[in-house]
């Protein structure tokens, strides 16, 4: 794709409109995984953190769902880091976003950073967005209001999802599968990665799939 253009994981938009309308020595079983390539103009392209690498995600304050989206973030963490095997990736939350590598917010907050240059489309019920660097190898960092930072994505939450908790932790759940680096949507529609996102944790084929990512060569790292 060209070197600035957004790069959009969309998913649950697209649900929505449906509805409406490594380095282990061990490499595990990996039966069940679907597709988690990004498809770019330029080709798929495979995206995830650094092995054994740490993922910092806040959420952004203000609101009346920051306290569930804080809630869905951890809870989200945890049943996602709780099937890394081997420590492919930790997903942490950090309550200061000048520490965060991601982050989440409701519809009906500012965020704290500056998006101009690759603004996040309306969210469905949630909505991750990303830029690919102009090397085609990372992700640019959309810079803190005063500043710095490192924030390389922001997931958007619908707010009318993210003021019921239950919604919440589901659009969470699913969206972080997003930010460690499915960038696709399973095709069966019990799984946390299908478009409609039923559950708050993933299941087997989310597993296979997700350590399957972590076990595949990176083409771009964010
Ligand atoms: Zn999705």
């Amino acid at each position: 794709m060209s070197a600035r253009a957004c790069a959009r994981v969309a998913g649950l938009l697209a649900c929505a409109l449906a509805l409406a309308g490594c380095d282990a020595p061990t490499v595990p079983a990996r039966t069940g995984a679907y597709p988690f390539a990004l498809q770019t103009v330029a080709g798929e392209v495979v995206m995830r953190w650094p092995a054994g690498g740490t993922v910092r995600v806040a959420v952004a304050p203000g609101g009346a769902a920051a306290s569930n989206l804080q809630a869905a973030v951890t809870a989200g963490a945890a049943q996602w880091n709780a099937v890394a095997l081997y420590g492919e990736y930790e997903l942490v939350r950090v309550s200061d976003v000048a520490d965060a590598d991601v982050v989440v917010a409701g519809s009906d907050v500012p965020l704290p950073v500056d998006v101009s240059a690759c603004p996040p489309s309306s969210p469905g019920f949630g909505l991750t967005t990303f830029c690919l660097s102009p090397d085609g190898r990372s992700l640019t960092t959309f810079p803190l209001a005063g500043g710095g930072g490192h924030i390389r994505m922001v997931v958007t939450v619908l707010a009318s999802f993210a003021t019921d908790g239950a919604a919440a932790r589901r659009v969470v759940a699913h969206e972080l599968g997003h930010v460690l680096g499915i960038a696709r949507h399973s095709p069966n529609p019990a799984d946390l990665m299908a478009a409609a996102a039923p559950t708050d944790r993933p299941g087997p084929a989310d597993v296979a799939t997700v350590l399957a990512l972590y076990h595949t060569p990176a083409t771009v790292v964010p």
